[in-house]
């Protein structure tokens, strides 16, 4: 579990709940349909992403006859291998209430007639985030159910769909047409799981993006022994990775960090190299409040992750209020990714996916004074953010690594 530093209380900025480091405008932006998340979405129904899809096998076996370093059968063997736990035995990262985000208890009941747990929201928060940690979260923090965030539809991998809907149950539901949220599932504890960033230097290679896959494993235990946790002192539970609801705007809600020009979220602790799941619940907590620390105004600036995208995908200039796809939500200013360009090359181009865009950010470092050091002219600073772009190069940061390497280590 990553603890604040005591310079961290240099360079992060508390902010209130109405001031988040993001803009929204209530005019345009409606809840998300996840059957457009490119991703995933989409190819259930889309042609033209099914077939690089398609393409993408065909792509596997060229690059391994080629025999590139990083793209070796191990290589792909250990990308789809790490995945296991979040893609097999009915979980998907992406699908509500199948496997391990089961909406319902999936272990034996407890002994006896216990009463359900009583505490106050202190209490409960504390407790809550303590389970969080242990399970495995490196970061934990609480946000208010935002519904705004919530899908308006979840997909399933047959092409199936459903409205997702809030009503005043007792409990989550899954019928033939809708997913029901309970009115009183308020609060959402969101979870951050850190990736090695020296394995993701390796990206966007097979090795390299295996990183992403493990960590969705971990993800997957997280989520599921949380709501069971819950669900054992006698509250409901939602478990949730990629599904359900958006992440990065809960997680910035939660006081996780602000959102970069890679569209990731950018965190104090490990830049944007972490993957962010959740569980929402019935449990009366205590929130988080959002933070500032400089990214938004040097991302302005840095084009880092632009010049280091295979697809061109990142944009540059400034922020805008919509993107150049119906997979972009628009009504919120950010940089909107072409998203249509990221997915053709994960499928066509590399037949993995890919995270070159979090192995090129300034921000993605490991723990160390310098950086820490750094964190705090970006936020404190902005006129050094050119030179600390520079700086960034000048030492070699952000290249992609030798893969080779990661088999080496004992
Ligand atoms: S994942 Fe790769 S292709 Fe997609 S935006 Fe990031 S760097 Fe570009
Ligand atoms: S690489 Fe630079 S521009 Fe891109 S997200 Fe990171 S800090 Fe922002």
């Amino acid at each position: 579990m990553s603890k604040a530093t005591p310079l961290a209380r240099l360079y992060i900025k508390k902010l209130t709940p109405e001031n988040p480091p993001y803009q929204v405008d209530d005019a345009i932006y409606k809840r998300f349909d996840q059957r457009n998340n490119l991703t995933v979405g989409r190819s259930t129904w889309d042609e033209q992403i099914q077939s690089y899809a398609k393409r993408s096998k065909e792509t596997r076996n060229k690059l391994i006859q080629r025999g590139q370093v990083g793209y070796n059968i191990k290589d792909y063997a250990l990308f789809l291998s790490s995945g296991v736990v979040a893609y097999r035995n009915g979980t998907e990262i992406n699908h509500s209430n199948r496997g391990l985000t089961s909406w319902k208890k999936l272990g034996p009941e407890l002994p006896g007639d216990a009463e359900r747990w009583e505490g106050t929201p202190e209490e409960a928060t504390a407790m809550v985030k303590r389970v969080a940690r242990f399970v495995g979260a490196d970061l934990v923090r609480i946000a208010p159910l935002n519904r705004r965030w919530i899908f308006s539809h979840s997909f399933w991998s047959d092409g199936s769909h459903k409205e997702i809907v809030f009503k005043p149950v007792d409990e989550p539901v899954e019928t033939d047409t809708q997913m029901i949220v309970p009115e009183n599932m308020q609060w959402v504890i969101m979870m951050g799981t850190r990736m090695d960033e020296s394995v993701i230097s390796y990206s966007p290679s097979p090795t390299g993006c295996a990183e992403t896959r493990i960590t969705y494993s971990k993800m997957a235990l997280q989520v599921a022994a949380l709501a069971e946790f819950i669900r054992g002192i006698g509250y409901h539970a939602i478990p949730s990775m990629n599904d359900l609801g958006l992440n990065i705007p809960f997680a910035i809600d939660a006081g996780f960090g602000e959102q970069g020009r890679n569209g990731k979220l950018i965190t104090p602790e490990f830049g944007p190299s972490v993957r962010l799941c959740k569980v929402v619940t019935d449990l009366p907590l205590v929130r988080d409040n959002p933070i500032r620390f400089g990214v938004v105004r040097f991302c302005e600036v840095c084009e880092k992750c632009a010049d280091e995208c295979p697809s061109n995908a990142i944009p540059r200039g400034s922020r805008t209020w919509s993107g150049p796809s119906f997979s972009n939500n628009p009504g919120v200013f950010t940089w909107h990714l072409d998203n249509e360009s990221c997915r053709k090359y994960w499928g066509v181009g590399n037949a993995t996916n890919c995270t070159a865009c979090i192995r090129a950010c300034p921000f993605t470092k490991a723990p160390g004074l310098s950086h820490e050091l750094a964190r705090t002219f970006i936020s404190n600073a902005p006129i050094f953010d050119p030179v600390l772009r520079r700086l960034d190069d000048f030492f070699g940061y952000g290249k992609q690594g030798d893969a080779s390497r990661f088999w080496e280590k004992k």
